[in-house]
């Protein structure tokens, strides 16, 4: 009798549990569905002891999810990969990926689980991954496990990009494992709930490429048409079409780094999204003083990742991509790399498309003249040379449009020589004359693009430092607020706005992997 109750007792648990998961994600899977080499179905690793860090409630409404359900200690469970809902079908993907130029034929996820797909409010199927879920098939000698630190860090700056309005994966929680995990010094561990339009890499296509699995390269390829670009069906070459789709997404991402100061970091093909959302914030970084050799990676050695390398180490993974998918291009070869170093050779066209207004606009200007760039470049090579802060150049340059606001005092003093700017002043102001606009109006047009507020590197570090080491959450806390409005002044938080003092200066960040 006592046997049947408690047999009776766990099935109705198992019920309602099955119940409480269906109705908190209800995953509806497509990935799940491609060829069994395309992943590893495995489990997370269940921590021991979950605790919530920080859930993106705001992002859990646009899922269609329920914070409260995610925040009660079950949806805590999940979100520390302690319990799997029924619908879930976990699984690691597999990937390979030239990194720092090195071609490495396997990599895949080592310290990630995609558990599933929703379709959000809009409509849209989005990736739900936990990151640092424990080993896979793919970990090689990693742990598969991630730290606090970067978890948050990836938390900050994916959340900070989503609302400057880039493209980019995004942070739903953040939940500590209660566990530490050994890197050069014991760190708390932590697992990062990662939503993405979905995690389809480039290096994804050169897995299938690298061994000769066409069949591989084209049901992927059929995978990416139907999710990121349905328009490349329409098209008489779909894989064509799907190139230059892809390579289209990835110039406008690339030119909206630059125009805000972000830099990547490790832009190895394995960490570029084919769907073109900034992916893997490792040693990310925003740059202080504009200048485009600026490096923060402290494994990126040489610069091949610096800021103004971006483009083209852009165009170079994209015809990584390109030579992925040849075979699936044109039956013949030569027929095929014709058609392929084309759309590669669009690349510089279609991020100056971006890159040119979006500066134009920066500035102040709405119409293209000739002359234009050069003006853009002067002001950015003034700036290189006297160590000018890039956000607040930019910000503060909207205010001097209205002269009873501020004058170039203002400006001026983020240069070393301030006679600088005043020189570019002149021929920027002239410019704005031919193009008259109430000041008001373009003030707030260049306030649009121009933000305020940026993850700036000593407000990150220091956000995480006071959670790791004194596991206060406050100024985490904060700065996510802060960074949620970046194009708003919020005068309770010019701090924020400010650049580090030498002291606080951040010259060298790193993944933390
Ligand atoms: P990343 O530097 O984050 O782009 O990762 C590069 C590769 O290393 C990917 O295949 C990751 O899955 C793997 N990796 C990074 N960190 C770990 C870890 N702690 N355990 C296992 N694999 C990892
Ligand atoms: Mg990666």
């Amino acid at each position: 009798m006592v046997g049947d109750a408690k047999l009776l007792q766990s099935a109705r648990r198992l019920m309602h549990d099955r119940m409480t998961d269906d109705a908190m994600f209800p995953f509806n899977n497509s990935y799940a569905r491609l060829p069994e080499h395309f992943f590893a179905r495995l489990p997370p690793t269940p921590v021991s002891e979950p605790s919530l860090i920080r859930l993106n409630a705001t992002l859990a409404l646009e899922l269609g999810l329920d914070p409260e359900r995610l925040a009660s200690p079950e949806g805590i469970e999940v979100l520390a990969g302690n319990r799997v809902p029924r619908s879930a079908e976990p699984l690691a993907m597999a990937y390979a990926g030239f990194q720092f130029g090195s071609w490495v034929p396997q990599l895949g996820d080592g310290r990630a689980i995609l558990l599933g797909e929703l379709i959000d409010r809009e409509g849209v199927r989005r990736d739900v991954q936990l990151k640092g879920s424990g080993r896979t098939p793919f970990s090689r000698g990693g742990d598969g496990r991630a730290a606090v630190g970067p978890v948050l860090r990836e938390y900050i700056i994916s959340e900070a990009m989503a609302a400057l309005g880039i493209p980019t994966t995004r942070s739903l929680a953040a939940v500590a494992t209660g566990e530490r995990i050994r890197r050069e010094i014991d760190l708390p561990g932590a697992v990062l709930t990662r939503v993405a339009q979905s995690h389809i890499r480039v290096g994804t296509f050169q897995f299938f490429a690298g061994r000769r699995d066409e069949t591989g390269v084209r049901v992927l390829a059929e995978h990416a048409i139907a999710r990121h670009f349905p328009e490349a069906r329409e098209s008489n070459n779909p894989i064509l079409a799907l190139l230059g789709a892809a390579i289209e997404r990835q110039a406008e991402l690339v030119a909206r780094w630059q125009l805000v100061g972000f830099i990547h970091g490790v832009m190895n093909t394995d960490n570029m999204s084919i769907a073109g959302e900034t992916i893997d914030y490792g040693p990310c970084a925003f740059m202080d003083n504009y200048h485009p050799d600026t490096v923060y990676s402290s494994i990126d050695h040489r610069g091949r990742y610096a800021y103004g390398n971006q483009p083209s180490i852009a165009q170079w993974n994209l015809a990584g991509l390109a030579n992925a998918l040849l075979p699936a291009i044109a039956d013949d070869r030569n027929r095929a790399v014709e058609l392929a170093t084309e759309m590669i050779q669009s690349f510089p066209t279609r991020f100056a498309h971006y890159y040119g207004p979006g500066l134009h606009r920066k500035l102040g200007l709405m119409e293209a003249r000739d002359g234009d760039v050069e003006l853009a470049q002067d002001l950015l090579k003034i700036m290189a040379e006297n160590a000018a802060d890039f956000t607040l150049t930019f910000r503060r340059l909207g205010d001097l449009v209205d002269s009873s606001v501020r004058n170039d005092d203002w400006v001026t003093g983020l240069f070393d020589d301030p006679a600088a700017f005043g020189r570019w002043a002149v021929g920027w102001r002239n410019r704005l004359g031919s193009e008259p606009r109430p000041p008001a109006e373009r003030q707030r047009d260049m306030r649009s693009v121009n933000p305020a507020f940026i993850p700036r590197n000593h407000r990150v570090e220091e956000a995480i430092e006071a959670a790791v080491e004194r596991s206060d959450l406050e100024p985490f806390e904060r700065l996510i607020e802060v960074l949620a409005s970046p194009y708003e002044d919020q005068p309770s938080h010019e701090p924020y706005a400010e650049p580090p003092r030498p002291d606080q200066i951040v010259r060298e960040t790193f993944c933390g992997t």
